[in-house]
């Protein structure tokens, strides 16, 4: 800002410490502290400053200090025979730090024999918020259906589904295990250094709406 003033800058963090510092402990008040120093110098310097998050962050583990899985892959082997389905999820990334791989949300391909029956028997499983097909769970959740399993998994607040035991590598997890990608983890901050005059009551604004808000309402 005292070199150069830009008309629109979006800047972006890693979740790491929301993954190994609670709310309100030492290292993440330490944390927000910094963040909010920096965000006062750009205010200080006159910018509009719009805050969001792309997702929200949960504890996930049980009263153990474990993870509180379902191992996905080996449930549906355990019903239909080794290989018959396949879970996806959509945190894969080697870099296993943060969450050893696991969130609240899963897909799966299935055979088409008994599909139903075994959307219905997920849906019962403890821990599962949501068993939906393709169809039903591409509309409640906006995902595309060409790139989507046969059913989609949500797991509840504290839970979260992986693969296959041994496909998690849940050594560099040091921390007790916090991660996203639940309905619990939906609703997320949207912050703004001015006021936004003019917005419609009615209106049900997103993460992405921070662009209109910045850009068209703050002032
Ligand atoms: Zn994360």
């Amino acid at each position: 800002m005292d070199e150069f003033q830009p008309d629109i800058m979006y800047l972006s963090t890693t979740d790491y410490i929301q993954h190994k510092h609670a709310p309100g402990t030492p290292v993440a008040n330490d944390f927000y502290t910094m963040l909010d120093r920096y965000l006062a110098q750009l205010d200080a310097r006159g910018a509009v400053i719009a805050l969001t998050a792309d997702h929200g962050m949960k504890s996930k583990f049980a009263e153990d200090g474990q993870p509180d899985v379902i191992y996905l892959q080996d449930v549906l082997d355990d019903w239909l025979g080794a290989g018959k389905a396949r879970v996806i999820l959509p945190i894969t990334d080697p870099y296993v730090v943060h969450h050893g791989a696991l969130g609240s949300f899963a897909t799966a391909y299935l055979p088409e024999e008994h599909r139903e029956d075994i959307i219905d028997r997920l849906k019962s499983l403890e821990g599962i918020e949501k068993s939906l097909s393709r169809k039903e769970g591409c509309a409640e959740f906006e995902l595309p259906e060409d790139r989507t399993g046969d059913v989609i998994l949500v797991s509840s607040t504290h839970k979260v589904l992986g693969t296959s035991v041994s496909k998690h590598d849940l050594s560099a997890l040091k921390e007790p295990l916090r991660s996203h990608g639940g309905i619990s983890e939906q609703r997320v901050p949207l912050l703004c250094t001015k006021p936004a005059h003019g917005v419609d009551d009615g209106r049900r604004l997103r993460n992405f709406d921070i662009f209109d808000m910045a850009l068209n309402f703050a002032q």
